[in-house]
């Protein structure tokens, strides 16, 4: 690997690592979501970076791809389960990390479960390990501490302005001969739950991608389009971030553009038997025989 790339590489690391303390350091009964998230961007801004994707903010049930919406007044409480999950784009070099916080502390089986399987799966990676052996290790890690790993959600191979690529790190053991790439950067992240270990879509949309350009009649429609490929290229970004741009008439223009196949909703996933989710994620770059944790 290149030592410019791999230091871009790192750099996105970093930055992602310390907007995710910073956010875990604000989440305490009565603070607001947006603030939380707002507190994130900027963390990430001032370092000289862009969010690889908007920070997910994810309560209980609700397993990832809650970002705050438009004037989101939703407060934490005691006891609530919040996953912070973020990302920095270093000129498309890209982080991915989360952690999970019990909101006015305490203990959670859920949270520790999800806690310990990150760190056993990290200790297995080396360069030519199958894919499947990291499986293997989070599966027993959450089910040694009675809970279900979720399975339909995993790790991930990130390549640059490409948050998910192949190959998919799934959390339960299948028959995948599948080694791990031998170089370039993955994320791997547990998710642990008390309910059945599924998530399923909620109808509710708060992140978006940009997948191609296509024409557009309205004059509001395309100027969000041309904003849109310019500012995100094909990183994900919130809805909110719109409709601070454009107002709130922009939130119309949207789904026309989703449904010519210009943009790319991801639907706020929930556990289905409205199980408590916890997850850790980290995002690791292997260069030759060196793995590099490039969040921790
Ligand atoms: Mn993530
Ligand atoms: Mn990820």
């Amino acid at each position: 690997m290149e030592k410019s790339e791999k230091e871009k590489w790192i750099l996105a690391g970093k930055i992602g690592k310390e907007a995710r303390d910073f956010g875990i350091s604000l989440a305490e009964p009565g603070a607001k979501l947006l603030d939380i998230a707002l507190a994130i961007e900027k963390k990430i801004s001032d370092a000289g970076a862009k969010p690889a994707f908007p920070p997910n903010l994810s309560l209980n049930y609700f397993a990832a791809h809650y970002t705050p919406k438009f004037k989101d007044a939703t407060e934490l409480k005691k006891g609530d389960l919040l996953k912070i999950d973020v990302g920095a784009s270093v000129d498309g070099y890209l982080s991915d990390t989360a952690a999970t916080v019990l909101v006015g502390g305490g203990e959670n089986k859920v949270l520790d479960a999800a806690k310990e399987a990150l760190s056993n799966a990290i200790k297995k990676v080396k360069p030519g390990i199958r894919i499947d052996e990291i499986s293997k290790t989070i599966e027993e890690a959450i089910r040694g501490k009675g809970c279900n790993p979720i399975v339909n959600l995993g790790g991930h191979g990130i390549e640059r302005y490409s948050i998910h690529e192949a190959d998919f790190i799934p959390n339960i053991r299948g028959n995948s001969s599948h080694m791990i790439k031998k170089e370039g950067a993955f994320a791997i992240e547990p998710f642990a739950t008390d309910g059945g270990g599924y998530v399923v879509d909620s109808p509710e949309v708060q992140i978006l991608m940009l997948v191609e350009t296509k024409p557009v009649r309205s004059q509001l429609g395309r100027q969000i389009l041309d904003f849109i490929a310019s500012e995100y290229n094909t990183l994900p970004f919130a809805k909110r971030w719109i409709l601070e741009k454009f107002g709130i008439m922009a939130e119309l223009e949207l789904k026309p553009l989703v449904s010519s196949g210009a943009l790319y909703e991801f639907n706020v996933l929930k556990e289905q038997q409205n199980g408590n989710v916890a997850q850790f994620e980290h995002t690791l770059l292997i260069d030759g025989n060196e793995v590099t944790v490039t969040t921790e």
